[in-house]
């Protein structure tokens, strides 16, 4: 299979139905090619296969390498942003996961719980208490490989939610003060992992200084990992029910400190749902930069050196690379670097390739800790928290990883 593809991609003739003029610039960006170093993993051989099987050049039952090929994307963009020929090929194979039903591993009543948030709010709790290592919960949602994977998911889901912390402290269900930042009108849209695994940091920016947020209590899922894998009605779904609650607080900004949200919330939601209005979707570190909120360093990040990773979704999604380094640059007088390339995180891929993913990370590590004892990895995308956070803690790495807004606190 590999030799086939490696052949039909030096063949110079362009194959039908994409731009893909076989140059390889793509090749160069992709965190997964630059691991596995295989063709089919490549951008340019996952667009090709696809083009073949398209064009019915190539057989289906071409194995389990081209299920494989299009199962391990972390769908980073990275290889679209790349193409000066306009192959879209993060979107081509985002079409492939939603057509065959073979890349659909996990289980459809994972994704109704996903749609269903009050059933969620006393699931996870319950499924908390399930031994971390035991390997249970990935066996459940179909994602167990390798008894080694189990022992990297140390994720505990918090007893209560943000949603309810915050909203418990501030004692109002929807907040209507939004006095501060010239009137204007702030929902928090919260996001899954801040809601369920780290509320602190929901915490810490609704701690914001000047920031008076309204948080709409039936928000849930944005619907990325639906949507990445291949499961649009699931995305639809939770996107329609988003959409109605933040609707209810009247926003003029939908302020998140998760990069991926903003980009589900900004670029998916309306074509999937037909839906406008809900209100200008802001990232935290976007929202601070433009209406100049500064808060302060918290002492004990005064002196330690700073590295701003800058999640995919932000990069490419948003299109934003420069509000978090800019923002970092003037908290520290400029002692702040910046990670290049991705983190290897890409929601459930982390779960699904534990391996790839670790060496994805691995990589950006040797470069953070080559001449540092230890680092601090800021970053605005509760995914990337989690694999930084996580898995250098489960890798023995000296990492110290927290989101942007934990700097505050
Ligand atoms: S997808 Fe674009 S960048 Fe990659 S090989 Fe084809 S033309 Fe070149
Ligand atoms: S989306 Fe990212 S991981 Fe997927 S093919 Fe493109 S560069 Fe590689």
């Amino acid at each position: 299979m590999h030799e086939t593809i490696l052949k039909a991609v030096s063949n110079t003739s362009i194959p039908q139905g994409s731009p893909c003029t076989h140059c390889g610039a793509c090749l160069a960006v992709c965190p997964v090619y630059d691991i596995l170093r295989t063709e089919c993993f490549s951008p340019r051989g996952r667009s090709h296969l696809l083009t073949e099987i398209e064009a019915e050049r190539l057989p289906l039952n071409t194995g389990g390498r081209f299920f494989e090929a299009m199962d391990a994307c972390l769908q980073c963009g990275a290889c679209s942003a790349s193409c000066k020929a306009g192959e879209d090929t993060a979107a081509r194979v985002l079409q492939a996961r939603t057509r065959f039903k073979e890349l659909h591993t996990i289980p459809k009543w994972a994704w109704h719980l996903l749609e269903n948030r009050r059933l969620l709010d006393w699931t996870l709790p319950i499924l908390s208490l399930v031994p971390q290592n035991s390997g249970l919960l990935l066996r459940l949602l179909g994602l167990f490989r390798h008894e080694r994977d189990a022992l990297r998911l140390r994720i505990k889901p918090a007893f209560k939610t943000a949603i309810d912390t915050i909203t418990l402290k501030n004692s109002c269900k929807i907040c209507k003060s939004s006095a501060s930042l010239a009137g204007l009108r702030i929902a928090f849209f919260i996001g899954c992992v801040q809601n369920y695994i780290y509320p602190r940091v929901a915490e810490a920016i609704a701690a914001i200084p000047g920031a008076s947020l309204c948080i709409p209590k039936d928000q849930g899922c944005c619907g990325m990992p639906a949507w990445t894998n291949g499961r649009p009605d699931t995305a639809k779904e939770l996107a329609l029910k988003n959409i109605t609650a933040l609707r209810k607080a009247e926003p003029d900004i939908v302020l998140t400190g998760c990069a991926s949200c903003a980009d589900m919330m900004r670029n998916h939601w309306p074509s999937l749902t037909g839906s406008k209005g809900i209100g200008r979707v802001m990232e935290l570190s976007q929202f601070l930069v433009e209406y100049g909120i500064v808060p302060a360093l918290a002492p004990k990040y005064k002196d330690m050196p700073l590295y701003a990773h800058i999640p995919c979704h932000q990069r490419y999604g948003l299109k934003d690379t420069t509000s978090l380094p800019s923002l970092l640059t003037g908290l520290t007088n400029g002692k702040t670097q910046v990670t290049q390339g991705c983190c290897g995180g890409g929601g459930l891929f982390g779960v699904k390739h534990t391996e790839l993913s670790a060496s994805i990370l691995q990589k950006q590590l040797q470069g953070i800790l080559s001449g540092n004892k230890g680092a601090c990895v800021v970053t605005t995308c509760s995914g990337c928290l989690l694999q930084w956070r996580e898995l250098s803690k489960a890798m023995g790495m000296p990492i110290e990883a927290v989101h942007l807004a934990e700097l505050f606190l």
